[in-house]
């Protein structure tokens, strides 16, 4: 379960859409609070994969302080709201995967993934196969999500 960003580019994915938004994987940025960045996964483990990374370029939870810490843990949480309230989703696994020997594919800079869970969901990736319909739903989930953190 990790981030894959299509072709391969230099550099850190999310450095790249927090410091240019106008970049082309920022499409996938569905908030931008305070101290963090909240970007859909585009390889999703489930609908609604969404990844909340610090703004702060380090390589693990450990390395942040307690205010970069706060903001995170406040940018999960609304998130998990968000999620909850577009998606309907009847649980969440919550991770993060830290160091390359642990999975990490972007592992210089820390990032939790969040991925909603429904009763039955575990053969989503081997039945949606094809790109671009999952890019298509990936669009119009983002899309979806945006407004909703968007509102309140
Ligand atoms: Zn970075």
């Amino acid at each position: 379960m990790e981030y894959i960003g299509g072709e391969q580019r230099p550099g850190c994915l999310f450095c790249r859409v927090i410091e240019h938004p106008d970049d082309k994987d920022a499409e996938l940025v569905v908030w931008r609070p305070e101290g963090a960045l909240v970007i859909m996964n585009k390889f999703p483990y489930n609908p609604g994969h969404t990844i909340v990374a610090p703004v702060s370029h380090v390589p693990g939870l450990e390395n942040l302080d307690d205010d970069e810490t706060t903001l995170l843990m406040r940018a999960l949480r609304r998130t998990i709201d968000v999620l909850r309230s577009t998606m309907n989703p009847e649980g969440f696994n919550v991770g993060a995967n830290i160091g390359r020997a642990a999975g990490a594919g972007i592992p210089d800079h820390v990032h939790l993934h969040l991925v909603p869970r429904w009763d039955g969901d575990t053969n989503f990736m081997p039945v949606i196969d094809d790109v671009k319909v999952v890019n298509e739903a990936l669009e119009k989930t983002a899309a979806k999500l945006r407004e909703a953190f968007a509102k309140s």
